[in-house]
């Protein structure tokens, strides 16, 4: 039989599973502590277990570790970038940032992603496997241990597609925010997704006080199309459609993302475009000056034209920040080392 890593499992599952091998309810309380709240590596460091229930455990159960096969820190502001390695030598990059309120954790959810952004490094190499919840929790308890910071929120915006891993990611968040683990509450996480219709549908159904991002970057068909494959699957209006009935059901406003491409989306026809489908939404848009990735020749939008989008969005009422570049001296695009380290050379 194959053994099972009991850091994946939430307390619900780890209690199912300490009965099915004949151990008391309590018991599974102190494992997940052990496992989350001190973050123990090995079930001999598990003191209030006897010798004899580490042996058991051992027999049936690992912990899954993580280990840093990188690290860039930048010069300029301290944000570091993790290039994480699993088991079975797949890699994932995470990326540390200061922000005034504290340090915030950009983690990754698959190793690669196959959702074909045109714009993405992430997706060049396809979609390798997903991550499993203690892999994505291994990112966060790594992170901290390693830079000696406490993170106090957590994005989930890094290599893939967390709606394409929804169970994994679900069962993550549940145990990031349980009160006997790292208790980081919900309300300090965002998750980011393509326009996954299905999924945001399911996530609304679970009502948590998560921040959901949509990776829009396009006001029209026309443009998204070219740029993101998915949105020929789920168009525009669509994907809208369901983030307004997300919205009325959670209460919970919703952050639009928009990578400012030259000459693509970045027209104050585009701007008009943008804020006349998100009227009344209750949205956040988010500017990023796109990240150029070498494979493709898209350009950032210079910073008069992204401040002109920006200007005719709130013209029409609609909130829109542009987001602040951080780590630029280490090439902080999304999947860019990843890629590098398995030798495409992209920067
Ligand atoms: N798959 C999810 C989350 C990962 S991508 C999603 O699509 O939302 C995280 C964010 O980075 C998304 O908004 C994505 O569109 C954006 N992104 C990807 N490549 C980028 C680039 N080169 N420049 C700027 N943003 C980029």
């Amino acid at each position: 039989m194959d053994k099972v890593d009991l850091k994946s499992m939430t307390l619900p599952k780890l209690e199912a599973y300490c009965a099915s091998i004949g151990l008391p309810k309590f018991r599974a309380g102190q494992i997940f502590q052990w496992l989350h709240e001190k973050q123990v590596d090995s079930f001999d460091e598990m003191t209030n277990l006897s010798a004899d229930l580490r042996e058991k455990l051992k027999e049936n159960c690992f912990i899954s570790g993580i280990s840093i096969r990188r690290k860039l820190v930048s010069q300029i502001d301290g944000t570091t970038k993790y290039l994480f390695e699993f088991a079975d030598g797949e890699t994932v990059e995470s990326v540390l940032m200061q922000y005034k309120h504290g340090y915030s954790l950009c983690i990754s959810t698959q190793v690669g992603c196959r959702m074909g952004c045109k714009f993405c490094a992430s997706t060049l190499l396809g979609l390798a496997r997903s991550l499993t919840p203690a892999e994505m929790l291994n990112e966060v308890y790594m992170a901290g241990k390693d830079s000696g910071h406490k993170i106090s929120s957590i994005v989930l915006m890094g290599i893939g597609e967390p709606l394409d891993n929804f169970d994994n990611v679900m069962d993550f968040l549940d145990i990031l925010s349980s009160p006997k683990g790292l208790n980081l509450s919900l309300r300090h996480v965002s998750l980011s997704t393509c326009g996954l219709v299905e999924g945001i549908y399911k996530l609304m159904e679970k009502k948590l006080q998560l921040t959901l991002s949509i990776s829009l970057h396009a006001p029209n068909d026309e443009i998204r199309n070219q740029t993101m494959p998915i949105n020929r699957k789920h168009p525009i209006e669509e994907l809208l459609t369901a983030c307004r009935e997300y919205f009325r059901v959670t209460g919970r406003r919703i952050s639009f993302e928009y990578a400012l491409i030259e000459g693509v989306n970045d027209t104050p026809a585009c701007a008009q475009e943008l804020a006349s489908r998100l009227r009344g939404m209750s949205a956040h848009g988010n500017l990023i000056p796109v990240n150029p990735v070498k494979e493709r020749d898209y350009k950032k939008s210079s910073k008069e034209r992204i401040r002109r989008f920006q200007e005719i969005l709130e013209k029409h009422h609609i909130n829109a920040t542009v987001r602040r570049e951080l780590g630029s001296d280490i090439n902080a695009a999304c999947g860019q080392l990843r890629r590098d380290d398995k030798g495409g050379g992209t920067c």
